[in-house]
């Protein structure tokens, strides 16, 4: 895989990715949960050089992560789809959201974490390292 394009639910924010993604993993943190309102985020790390925004641009919100690194959301204004992520542990890494892809190719999170916050019905991938906490450094 090479690159990909995507955006928010309304379309007044588009970007692009190029080059290979650094990591795909699928989080089932408390803070994932919430700021996503889903089951889980899956969150696809990219140097954040080869992160472009193609037109639009994005609000944000900052929180303090149990870890204790600050972390900030970043998504539409007008649709609130929320697009990128990072965080102080991580300079030049930016997480993107793998659901506002537009087409997903074959990418596919390679590990799990914190699934010890996992929800019941969750069932754990077949293909993916899993940590019960945050993936160690
Ligand atoms: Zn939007
Ligand atoms: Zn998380």
């Amino acid at each position: 895989m090479a690159g990909f394009k995507g955006g928010c639910l309304c379309g007044a924010v588009k970007y692009e990715v190029e080059g290979e993604p650094v990591r795909v993993a699928q989080c089932h943190c408390d803070d994932c949960r919430r700021a996503t309102g889903s089951a889980f985020a899956t969150n696809i790390f990219v140097e954040e050089k080869n992160l472009k925004i193609l037109y639009g641009s994005t609000s944000s919100y900052q929180h303090i992560a149990d870890s204790g690194n600050t972390m900030t959301k970043e998504f539409c204004p007008i649709c609130g789809s929320q697009l990128f992520g990072y965080g102080s542990g991580s300079p030049g890494i930016k997480s993107v959201k793998i659901g506002s892809i537009d087409k997903i190719g074959n990418i596919k999170p390679q590990v799990e974490v914190f699934t010890s916050k996992s929800l019941p019905y969750t069932p754990p991938l077949k293909f993916t390292e899993k940590f019960e906490k945050g993936r160690p450094r």
